[in-house]
């Protein structure tokens, strides 16, 4: 695993705040949050699959939202910064911080990723063109 000085290099400044320091992007300004291509989303950093297209769904939040992530992919973290008690989303390899999660997501799972686009990197899945 890189090492974080290496990783402010290789990362721009808005990736490194979000995925290294628990920063995120501001509403509406993401990459990915009108993306609706087949594929996959892995972790910007190590390069983990985090979520299929398949899951993802327009939550009006304003940040890219799944139902579900890919078995193993993720690790679940409380957070309690700013007075706010939310569960925080992390990549279960390197863990670099994704978004978070929250309760109130569709059927099936129920649940709301809310993922920072920046955390991202989108991989076009081409067996389903
Ligand atoms: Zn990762």
């Amino acid at each position: 695993m890189a090492l974080d000085e290496d990783l402010k290099e290789q990362l721009t400044e808005k990736e490194y705040e979000v995925l290294r320091n628990r920063g995120t992007e501001r509403a509406g300004t993401g990459e990915y949050l009108k993306k609706d291509d087949e594929g996959f989303y892995r972790c910007k950093v190590c390069g983990n699959k985090i979520f299929s297209s398949d899951t993802k769904f327009s939550s009006g939040s304003g940040w890219p939202s799944f139902y579900d992530a890919i078995e193993d992919s993720v690790d679940l973290r409380e957070d309690e910064r700013g007075g706010m008690k939310r569960t925080e989303v992390i990549c279960a390899e390197c863990d670099s911080h994704l978004g978070h999660v929250f309760d109130d997501g569709p059927e099936p799972t129920g649940k709301r990723y809310c993922i920072n686009s920046v955390a991202l990197d989108f991989e076009e899945d081409k067996n389903n063109e």
